[in-house]
């Protein structure tokens, strides 16, 4: 390949890092979901932010635009190359560079993977509440540059609550330096929110100061059956009274998704599916028995107030693991659908029962064998939704769009929970944002990335 872009990369910051035509490997084509984009003019590895600001620099000078890349498990095709487009892989970016055990801190570079943060951190005694079943491939940066919720937000937050401060580079190559590990700075605008939850078309995240929890010494992990949704809620009121702030999650699935689970399922089944609703809890706490004793008492005590049907609690780790599966398998399950649209939305949760109903009757009455899966994280107001469509369904994808998020927005719910618009739902963002408040992200855009260099086509559709 010639291209003066990949002329000038390779002046800049060296052959080996800039690959291209058969040099470049698959991966940086396909996403988690198999997606595949487009051949791009050339891969960059970079390993310092120094190589990614001459990168954005060169690219912004000579309109090429860029894809940053993480682990890929993006949700919503933002990673997928188009035609002319330079990948800038954040994966030679994976160092630990700091812990410091002390303040509870951590500097990372972007390119980390979750998995080996959680594993770094476990001598130590502390830990990244961030966690996600795309924990072996995800990385941090592309975790805050997605503000990912995943399974422990009901205690700890979003991504944004776990980022102290960070370093990111504009398009054009200019290095914010915003690395500072404190809890407390109010120096002026806190421009660190800018890039976090923004995916990648601001700025791109080179390095972040990371805020860290004492490593809770023992999870309970619970499996409970309910008859309806109101029980659901129900339970939900009453951990939350009894467990007080340790409920870490609460993971909510309607009974279609657990009966195709248990097509997937190895091994012995955790109960029959039997109930209309399952729920998985959690609670992270110290080490003594005590708090396994509450835990458990406070689900007997659910049982006997007729709140819970049935209940299985985790005796060791690899019983809670096991638990976690089920949850952790959604693609998996998905896919027990065959061809289906996915979507992750927030509703008020005394609303999540009436958009199941309507999902299923809106789907039946498309095709006959058109189903729903829901399932989600209940407690933060976050359903997923699978919707599959039949090979001989007349309706498209862009009409089961239409079906659920024409739903969401009358229930004055939001398009996206957690995994963002990219390109997947761009279409669908003014659904529940407002035309000023699009207006007031597009022009950040314009002040930050003038040329449109980063992630051109993510969260924007394109203006005629
Ligand atoms: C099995 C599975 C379970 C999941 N569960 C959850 C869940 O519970 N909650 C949840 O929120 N999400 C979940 N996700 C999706 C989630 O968005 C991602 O897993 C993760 O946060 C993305 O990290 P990544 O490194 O793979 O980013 P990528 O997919 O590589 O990138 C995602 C976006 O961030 C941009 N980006 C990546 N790195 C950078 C960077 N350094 N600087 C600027 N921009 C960057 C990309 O351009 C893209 O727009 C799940 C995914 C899978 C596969």
């Amino acid at each position: 390949m010639t291209h003066p872009v990949v002329d000038a990369l390779r002046a800049a910051i060296g052959r080996a890092a800039v690959l291209v035509d058969g040099d470049i490997d698959e991966r940086f084509l396909l996403d988690v979901l198999g997606n595949r984009g487009e051949a791009p003019l050339a891969v960059v590895r970079p390993a310092s932010t120094d190589e990614v600001s001459k990168t954005l620099a060169i690219c912004n000078d000579l309109g090429v635009a860029v894809v940053p890349q993480g682990g890929r498990t993006g949700l919503v095709r933002a990673t997928l190359p188009q035609r002319g487009e330079v990948v800038l892989a954040m994966e030679r970016m994976n160092r630990i560079e700091h812990i410091d055990v002390d303040a509870g801190t951590a500097i990372v570079q972007a390119g980390v993977v979750l998995q080996a943060l959680h594993d770094a951190l476990e001598p130590h005694g502390l830990a990244f509440p961030l966690d996600l079943g795309g924990r072996g491939s995800c990385t941090i940066g592309g975790n805050i540059s997605t503000n990912a919720g995943g399974n422990r937000v009901i205690r700890y937050g979003m991504a944004r609550d776990q980022v102290l401060g960070l370093e990111a580079v504009l398009a054009d190559g200019t290095v914010l330096d915003g690395l500072k590990p404190f809890i407390k700075n109010n120096t002026g605008i806190d421009l660190k929110h800018l890039f976090i939850g923004s995916e990648g078309v601001l700025g791109v995240v080179t390095r972040l100061a990371l805020r860290l929890i004492p490593r809770p010494a023992a999870a309970s992990v619970a499996f409970c059956g309910l008859s309806d949704f109101a029980a659901v809620r129900a339970l939900l009121r009453h951990l939350r009274a009894r467990l007080s702030g340790d409920l870490t999650a609460f993971e909510v699935l309607w009974k279609d998704y657990y009966t195709r689970y248990l097509t997937l399922h190895q091994g012995a089944v955790p109960m029959p599916d039997a109930h209309e609703f399952y729920v998985l809890v959690e609670s992270s706490t110290g080490d003594d028995e005590a708090s396994q004793a509450r835990f458990e008492q406070a689900l007997h005590d659910a049982i006997d107030e007729g709140i819970v049907a049935d209940a299985v609690v985790a005796k060791s780790g690899v019983e809670s693991n096991t638990l976690w599966t089920m949850r952790d398998m959604a693609l998996e399950v998905g896919m027990t659908l065959g061809s289906h649209c996915g979507f992750d939305v927030s509703l008020r949760i005394a609303d999540m029962d009436a958009f199941a109903n309507e999902l299923a009757d809106a789907a039946r009455k498309l095709h006959p064998d058109s189903r729903v899966l829901v399932y989600g994280h209940a407690g933060d107001g976050n359903l997923h939704v699978a919707f599959s469509r039949p090979p001989d369904m007349q309706q498209t994808f862009e009409d089961i769009n239409a079906v659920v998020y024409g739903l969401v927005a009358r229930l004055g719910g939001s398009t996206s929970a957690e995994h963002g618009i990219g390109m997947s739902r761009r279409a669908w963002l003014g659904h529940t944002r407002t035309p000023a408040e699009i207006e007031a992200m597009r022009a950040i855009k314009r002040t930050l990335d003038p040329r449109n260099t980063l992630n051109p086509d993510r969260i924007f559709a394109r203006r005629d």
